[in-house]
Order: structure tokens, then sequence, then C-alpha cells
């Protein structure tokens, strides 16, 4: 099950010119900068009530949001949902017949277990599920 919006993505040139934007927007500060290196990303994060937003800033051309801005304009990039057994989702959409971009669950930032689907099983939308790690 989907617990809930969890956050979403949002590809972007510049984190300091768009954590301005969603810093007037929101009203808060972003609450934490984090380098994913595997991603060859820089995110910031802002809470908004029970979801959060992340701006991801590409750190070498061979990162999917530099390729994402390739070919598109700055913008939502994917969408993520928060789910308490990313294991058992997994197992759950591949068995519905969707397909994944990491069969096994990866540590991403902001202290979470991730894994994405294929956009090509799901209408072009790029889904994230995620799990928060035991502290
Ligand atoms: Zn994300």
């Amino acid at each position: 099950m989907l617990n809930k919006i969890e956050h979403l993505g949002i590809a972007v040139k510049d984190l300091a010119t768009s954590e301005k934007i969603f810093t007037d927007l929101l009203g808060v500060q972003p609450y934490k900068r984090e380098e994913v290196e595997s991603e060859h990303v820089i995110t910031s994060f802002f809470q908004c009530g029970e979801s959060k937003i992340e701006l991801l800033q590409a750190t070498s051309p061979d990162s999917a949001i530099a390729k994402f801005l390739d070919k598109n304009r700055e913008g939502i990039h994917h969408i993520a949902f928060d789910v308490s057994d990313i294991f058992a989702e997994i197992d759950r959409l591949k068995s519905l017949g969707y397909e994944m971009i990491h069969e096994k669950p990866k540590d991403g930032a902001d202290n979470k277990l991730i894994a994405f689907l294929h956009p090509k099983t799901t209408n072009s939308v790029l889904v994230e599920l995620c799990q928060e790690k035991s502290k």
C-alpha cells in the first residue's frame, strides 16, 4: 500500500535559484542539502505539511537529472510515495506487471530506502517508492 505522497522531485539547473523560489513559496528554508554520489545529484529538501519538495541538481553529465534536463525544461521529475514495506511493494507491483528500474531497494537521500518504477509501465510518470530507514 502506498501511504502518502512523500515528496515531489523537481529537476533544477541551479539549486540556489530554486531554493530561493521555494523558500518564498513555502515560507520555510530547506531543512537539508544532501549529495547522493551514486546518483550524481545534490538534493535540497523542504517540508510542506506531511509532504516534501526535493530539488535535484546534477553534479555530472552522467546524472539522470542532467539527461532529463537535456530533453525537458526544469520541473517535476518524479513523484515519491511513502511505503511501509518497500520489499513487499516491489513484489506486489512486479506481480501486477510493472517494471522496476531498481529490483532491489537502494540507499537514497534523506534516510530512505528507495526504488524507482520504470516510466514505460507507468504512462511516463516516474514513480519512486521510499521507506524511512529505521534509525
Ligand atoms: Zn525523490
